[in-house]
């Protein structure tokens, strides 16, 4: 095995954490050691796993302010209902982009009454401040561009790759792209040197450059590469996320992404007492109430 090139890779281990009524997931981002990659500054790993009925997800109506939410459906359904009053089922390959900007509220829920399989990833796209108040908005993209790449499919989620564009709607440049291999299978990625990359192996291993990674832990890669091999021998799906670095400061507390302290705390006051953010008519879940603004320090996710 021979190291990966310089820049040197981080190692960033995923924590454990749970969403919803108790559904285990692995939170990759944000780190500790590492806030964003580019403007993506929250990913989750939901799954793979099985439910019985009734106990699937619910999440239930929460808000969020300055962000864009992007989740990337592998396995099973999902109901979407946000106070913009849509109302969108997310089948596997397709992915719903909620553009939070100013405010909105939403709840994220498995079928009532069905047993299922369910494996989601759903990440944060940082507004740039001079986006992070638009309107709200919501788009859902039922296809995306698939290329083969020596053995994978890859799905484009974000931004662009071999003269393919992904149609999500995004603010800053970046890129999310999903490789899925059966079996054997060997690439190399071209890559933008201006941008940082990451990946996050969701389901079996893979070798970057050489460097074996497995679920769990965040590779990140950094800026100034051109290229990664990427090589499988074994049934694998990952995720590889990049953009240029954010030069702005965000502060994450909760559900929201900001500039300052008091933007956080109006939202959070705003929620709470049923202003601006609006009603998610219909879902099945509980209304979620913002933790004590008091404890404000940079954790985030409902
Ligand atoms: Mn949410």
């Amino acid at each position: 095995m021979s190291p990966l090139p310089e820049p040197a890779a981080e190692r960033l281990p995923a924590r454990r954490a749970t969403v919803g009524e108790g559904f285990d997931i692995r939170r990759a981002l944000p780190h500790r050691h590492r806030r964003t990659i580019g403007a993506w500054c929250f990913l989750d790993h939901a799954g793979p796993a099985s439910f019985s009925a009734g106990r699937g997800l619910g999440v239930g109506p929460h808000p969020h302010i300055g962000l864009q939410t992007f989740s990337w459906m592998i396995e099973g359904t999902i109901q979407h209902r946000d106070s913009l009053g849509c109302d969108q089922w997310i089948r596997p390959g397709q992915v719903n982009l909620m553009t939070a900007g100013s405010g909105i509220a939403h709840s994220e829920e498995s079928p009532p009454d069905a047993a299922g399989r369910f494996q989601l990833a759903q990440l944060w796209i940082a507004l740039p401040k001079a986006e992070a108040a638009r309107e709200p908005a919501f788009d859902h993209y039922p296809e995306l561009p698939v290329l083969e790449r020596g053995g994978f499919r890859v799905t484009l989620l974000a931004g662009e790759c071999a003269s393919e564009r992904s149609p999500a709607r995004v603010y800053s440049p970046l890129i999310g792209l999903d490789f899925a291999a059966a079996g054997d299978a060997r690439t190399e990625l071209p890559l933008r040197a201006g941008f940082e990359h990451g990946v996050l192996v969701l389901e079996g291993s893979v070798e970057l450059d050489g460097e074996p990674l497995e679920p769990g832990i965040l590779l990140y890669l950094g800026s100034g590469r051109e290229q990664v091999g990427i090589a499988a021998s074994s049934p694998v799906r990952l995720l590889v996320i990049g953009g240029e670095p954010m030069r702005e400061e965000i502060l994450i507390w909760w559900n929201f992404v900001a500039r300052t302290r008091a933007e956080i705390e109006a939202a959070t006051r705003d929620w709470n007492e049923g202003r601006r953010f609006g009603e998610v008519r219909g879902a099945r879940t509980a209304r979620l109430v913002a933790p004590d603004i008091r404890d404000l320090q940079l954790s985030a996710g409902a």
